[in-house]
């Protein structure tokens, strides 16, 4: 599996706004922000697409998910509502190879997305 740009952001090789972190899991401010909040959940552990995880990855997954939960409710988006969203490759969208839950939030979003 090839190392991406998140490697280097988990062994803070380069420095991110980190919002929270564990022995698993790393979240951190996306540099490109798409709405007021805009926060990237990162397992640890490489998994490169959402196409590459089985079921021992459901816990994990089900964790990134309560994590973005509780970053919401801090950065107080909870209530107005928020999105959360997985890209997977070229037709998701997804430029950086190790999957990430994108946190958008603190404006109105808009539906169907582009
Ligand atoms: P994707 O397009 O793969 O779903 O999302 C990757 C996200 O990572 C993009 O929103 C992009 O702005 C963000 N990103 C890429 N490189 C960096 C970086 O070096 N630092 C941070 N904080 N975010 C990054």
């Amino acid at each position: 599996m090839t190392e991406t740009i998140f490697d280097k952001i988990i062994s803070k090789e380069i420095s991110s706004d980190i919002i929270y972190e564990d022995d698993q899991y790393l979240a951190f401010s996306d540099i490109n922000p798409q709405a007021p909040v805009h926060i990237l959940i990162i397992p640890k552990k490489r998994i490169p697409t959402i196409n590459d995880v089985d079921k021992s990855d459901a816990k994990t997954i089900g964790e990134m998910v309560l994590i973005a939960k509780k970053i919401a409710k801090n950065k107080q988006i909870d209530k107005d509502g928020y999105r959360l969203v997985f890209n997977c490759n070229d037709h998701g969208g997804q430029s950086v190879f190790h999957i990430h839950l994108h946190l958008l939030g603190g404006r109105q979003l808009n539906w169907p997305p582009g």
